[in-house]
């Protein structure tokens, strides 16, 4: 049957795109789904170094890339979101936007979305001067000043990119100290980039636009206002595990989708990949996560492994 598959990846990131590789080279009728294009975080990732045998890619170059090899090997539906999965009997039933499809398995690759401050003008400014995405927005504040609020590795790669565009960038951070990657600190630490340590945003205000930040200084409790042009919050991720709950899975303390070692979360017939499960969340685990749960789904579709 058209609809009918053997395995169903929803979210066509790094680790759904593999899948659908590997599954497909098995022997497996497989079909991605994306509410949006395919590529998840890459398509906002400025400069990838560390996937291996990339020196040197964007984000939407090694998604393309991604795009194309999976194509070969299974159906990519983009821009089709999936609304409703349940699990019955020997199958899973998704119903999407554009039909009802069936597979005896399902792989979670749905990703995650940018965690938000939860400040005061921060949603009222949201597209005015608030961004979560450096990449995406940089090139409207090019000689503008702007924060970088975070202090991990997004926060430390956006700022490095926003300076490398003429904006006049401040990393402000609520620690002592990042966390980001030791390269990615020398990077920063090799341009003359303000960081503000110690500083949480408590506020952002401005009358159509972002004009000021309130910092709270989480030693003193002292506020002070920084005039800024922009705000670029890179603080994280919240997983997109809505699918998840509806399946009734598993879940860690984290709020994370519980997996075994081959990926397969509570219930057999499902397998979680990616930002929904944590771990190392790189490009390249990611890959290497879809690609060991879609061939552990070869047992459910009566083939064998092929080792
Ligand atoms: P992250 O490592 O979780 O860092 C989030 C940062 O935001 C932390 O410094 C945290 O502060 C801060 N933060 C969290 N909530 C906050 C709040 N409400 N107010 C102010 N600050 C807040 O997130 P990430 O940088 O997005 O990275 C996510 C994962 O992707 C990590 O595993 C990272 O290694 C990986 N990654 C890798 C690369 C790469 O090129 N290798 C690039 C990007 C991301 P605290 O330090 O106080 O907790």
């Amino acid at each position: 049957m058209e609809n009918d598959f053997d395995l169903a990846v929803i979210g066509a990131g790094c680790a759904g795109l593999a899948a659908g590789v590997y599954g497909g080279r098995a022997g497996m009728k497989v079909c991605i789904f994306d509410k949006g294009k395919a590529g998840g975080q890459l398509l906002i990732t400025h400069k990838i170094e560390n996937y291996i045998g990339f020196t040197d890619i964007s984000g939407p170059d090694l998604a393309a890339k991604m795009l194309e090899h999976a194509q070969q090997y299974s159906q990519v539906k983009e821009f089709i979101e999936v609304e409703h999965v349940r699990a019955e009997g020997d199958h899973i039933l998704i119903k999407t936007t554009e039909g009802e499809y069936t597979a005896a398995a399902l792989l979670l690759s749905t990703g995650a979305d940018h965690k938000h401050l939860g400040v005061p003008g921060e949603e009222e400014l949201a597209g005015k001067g608030v961004s979560y995405c450096a990449t995406c927005d940089g090139f409207f504040f090019r000689n503008r000043k702007v924060i970088v609020v975070g202090g991990g590795s997004t926060a430390a790669i956006e700022s490095l990119y926003l300076k490398g565009i003429d904006v006049d960038v401040s990393l402000v951070h609520r620690r002592d100290r990042l966390r980001a990657e030791s390269a990615l600190i020398e990077d920063i630490n090799k341009t003359d980039m303000p960081i503000h340590f110690n500083k949480r945003v408590i506020g952002i205000q401005g009358e159509k636009r972002v004009e000021k930040v309130i910092l709270e200084c989480t030693d003193t409790g002292d506020h002070t206002e920084m005039a800024t042009d922009g705000v670029f919050i890179a603080i994280g991720l919240q997983p997109n595990d809505m699918l998840a709950k509806q399946l009734g899975l598993e879940m860690t303390e984290d709020g994370l989708v519980k997996v075994d070692p081959v990926f397969r979360t509570s219930n057999p017939r499902v397998f979680a990949s990616g930002d929904l499960i944590g771990g190392v969340r790189q490009a390249i685990t990611a890959a290497a996560e879809g690609t060991i749960a879609s061939l552990n789904v070869l047992p459910l579709v009566g083939k064998q492994y092929p080792w």
